[in-house]
């Protein structure tokens, strides 16, 4: 656990990644401190967490955009990444229900829930047209708020170096 920004609550991130993610030029911004209604952006040209509120799901999801950002090209991790998300979307250990869930939408979509930029006017996910391991991979870390105990090993994998040792339980 550490804190990020004055502004917001402890986040269930490793010391060492957040000092390394400090190092290597990402910088954090609350734009409402009194606010937690959620929303921010991860804008990879500034290396700005840019978060609307203190919401910790936000910030768990934009860190984890900025931590990929530059592993996602190392080896194939951006593939492997693809593959975790589709293999989680048909995971039938029920500890891993919400993850699976999450995952379930990116590979498949919504059909009930309208786009209107979609060829079909319905959200067809994130690997459809174009795979995007980006959101998968910040996605399924706020899913989960950093607990990656309810993700499997083959997905948890890619978020050791990024957050605390999961909770027994
Ligand atoms: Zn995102």
């Amino acid at each position: 656990m550490i804190r990020v920004h004055d502004a917001l609550p402890e986040l269930p991130f490793r010391p060492a990644a957040i000092a390394w993610l400090h190092a290597w030029g990402m910088r954090v911004d609350v734009r409402d401190p009194r606010s937690a209604t959620g929303g921010g952006f991860w804008w990879p040209d500034r290396k700005l967490v840019d978060l609307f509120t203190t919401q910790a799901e936000a910030a768990i999801h934009e860190i984890a955009h900025a931590w990929w950002h530059p592993r996602r090209l190392e080896g194939q991790n951006a593939a492997e990444m693809i593959v975790a998300t589709m293999k989680l979307s048909e995971e039938s250990d029920s500890r891993y229900a919400r993850a699976r869930e999450i995952a379930g939408y990116y590979v498949y979509g919504i059909p009930s829930q309208r786009d209107d930029n979609s060829p079909t006017g319905w959200w067809m996910g994130q690997l459809v047209g174009q795979g995007n391991d980006w959101e998968c991979y910040a996605g399924l870390a706020s899913a989960v708020m950093g607990d990656i105990g309810k993700l499997p090993p083959y997905v948890r994998r890619f978020y050791e170096e990024l957050f605390d040792e999961p909770t027994r339980g």
